[in-house]
């Protein structure tokens, strides 16, 4: 099909998915039209004004080369080659991601690279309009309705439907009134709070920069992003309710300095506005959000946040969200007149990484806040180093294989639970490495895994 004959596409909501998405559409050729509830942050900045990051990893690094964008977004990224482990005591020690700094994450501004998609996809041809929240949509007629913040409202009739409006989707309640989703939300029960370290006054960084720091307190944690202006974003990650500490018992920054000296004295000393910080911001809620069904034949269909809201413990919302965007545009690229049949396809290919990842993601936060401090969690990390190094056909650690490939999420989940199993059996009576005999355990996992697909 001729790339002016190609279906008009409605993008709905211009975060980070819906911004990569209409960029890769419309670079191939799709007349892309994309309403997003916020004003244009390019012009009013981003409401709050706070300088909030996200960990990138391969996965949404690929996604950003299919664009052409990777080279620009590593230049305003900073790198993280390990988590810096806080203990209580203030000392600290860096647990790498990867065997070199070939395998790193990166901490990025969100806004910063919301504002650079949304120049990509207007470049590419994409038509973006600001104040117009999508409130309702008729899938018969194909009209939406469109409302601004002064509360006019307005009909509009729409191409096929990509909802990428995050976790409380407009357009996945629209859908829900024509079709049984099978929607299920199971919240965490855990909320966040963001704090922040300053640079120093000198410039650079208070604290190590090329790592993501973690204070694992075993039912919580804090962990610390850091941005290119020589500042950190903290997260605190804390039960809602319950006995002290939760966020229900430190209801002002009075009890929270309190805590924040027992618990995190370290990087408390670096937050001379943390009393201002923790009144004025919010305590976020975390969720995971599962849907049987994330499309209504060709009119309409779901992905990123809006189709499967994720804990953020693997870092991989935003990766998952852009590995959607991907496989979307290339289906619909290739089948550009057959929009029911590509968004079957679509959630058929999509839903049980996001699946996945949602599980692996629950499970991290356990990791993080406790394992990363336990000694058979330690010496299991330290098993798989030499099995990756000295079988790196066969094996590949869990985090490594999220983190710095492109083999889907289901299939990571699944080595992941053979790996595991093998490390614990390697791993029975003994509380050091040197008990056992690698060779032999890496010629058992070259046995009895099956071998990594070649370049994921
Ligand atoms: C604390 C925290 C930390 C995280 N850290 C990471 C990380 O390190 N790495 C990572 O990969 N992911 C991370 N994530 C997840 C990541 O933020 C999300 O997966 C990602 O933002 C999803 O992108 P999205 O475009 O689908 O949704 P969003 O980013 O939520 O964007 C949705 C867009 O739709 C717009 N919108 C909403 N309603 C409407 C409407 N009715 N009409 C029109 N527009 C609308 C919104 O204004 C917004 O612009 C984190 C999440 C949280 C909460």
């Amino acid at each position: 099909m001729n790339a002016n004959t190609r279906p008009p596409a409605t993008i709905i909501g211009a975060g980070l998915v819906g911004s990569l998405l209409a960029t890769l559409l419309a670079q191939r050729g799709f007349d892309v039209e994309v309403f997003e509830r916020r004003p244009d942050p390019r012009l009013h900045g981003f409401l709050g004004g706070r300088s909030i990051n996200l960990a990138l990893a391969e996965r949404g690094l690929n996604a950003l080369r299919k664009a052409g964008l990777a080279d620009v977004v590593l230049a305003q990224a900073v790198m993280m080659r390990g988590r810096m482990v806080h203990a209580p005591d203030g000392s600290t020690n860096l647990q790498r991601y990867g065997l070199d700094d070939s395998e790193v994450i990166r901490s990025v501004s969100r806004g910063g690279l919301n504002i650079l998609l949304l120049n990509a996809a207007e470049r590419a041809g994409a038509r973006l309009h600001f104040d117009a929240a999508l409130a309702d949509a008729d899938f018969e007629s194909g009209d939406i309705t469109l409302a601004s913040h002064d509360g006019s409202v307005r009909a509009h009739r729409a191409g096929s439907l990509l909802g990428c409006d995050g976790a409380g989707s407009a357009l996945r309640a629209a859908l829900s009134k024509a079709t049984d989703l099978g929607e299920r939300v199971e919240p965490l029960g855990h909320g966040y709070k963001e704090l922040e370290i300053p640079p120093p006054e000198g410039g650079g960084f208070a604290i190590e920069a090329n790592a993501l720091h973690i204070w694992p307190r075993g039912n919580y944690m804090c962990i610390a992003l850091p941005n290119t202006e020589g500042n950190f974003t903290v997260t605190l990650f804390l039960p809602n309710e319950g006995p002290f500490p939760s966020f229900a018992t430190l209801p002002g920054a009075a009890t929270a300095r309190g805590f924040f000296e027992d618990q995190f004295a370290d990087a408390l000393a670096l937050m001379p506005t943390f009393d201002e910080d923790w009144d004025a911001h919010p305590v976020g809620q975390l969720a995971t959000l599962y849907l049987e069904r994330w499309h209504l034949r060709g009119r309409a269909v779901l992905l990123g946040d809006a189709a499967h809201a994720i804990v953020p413990f693997h870092g991989q919302g935003m990766n998952a969200g852009f590995e959607d965007a991907v496989e979307l545009a290339a289906l619909l690229a290739a089948q550009p007149g057959d929009p029911a049949a590509v968004f079957a396809e679509f959630a058929a290919r999509r839903k049980p990484n996001a699946d996945a990842i949602a599980a692996m993601s629950l499970v991290n936060y356990i990791e993080m806040r406790d394992g990363v401090a336990d000694p058979h969690y330690l010496l299991k990390r330290e098993l798989a180093a030499a099995l990756t190094v000295r079988a790196p056909t066969h094996f590949k650690s869990h985090y490594r294989m999220v983190s710095f490939t492109s083999l889907p999420y289901a299939d990571c989940l699944e080595r992941d639970r053979r790996q595991d199993a093998l490390m614990e059996t390697l791993l029975a009576g003994h509380d050091r490495l040197e008990g056992i005999d690698l060779g032999a355990a890496s010629e058992r996992v070259r046995r009895e895994l099956p071998p990594l697909p070649q370049g994921i």
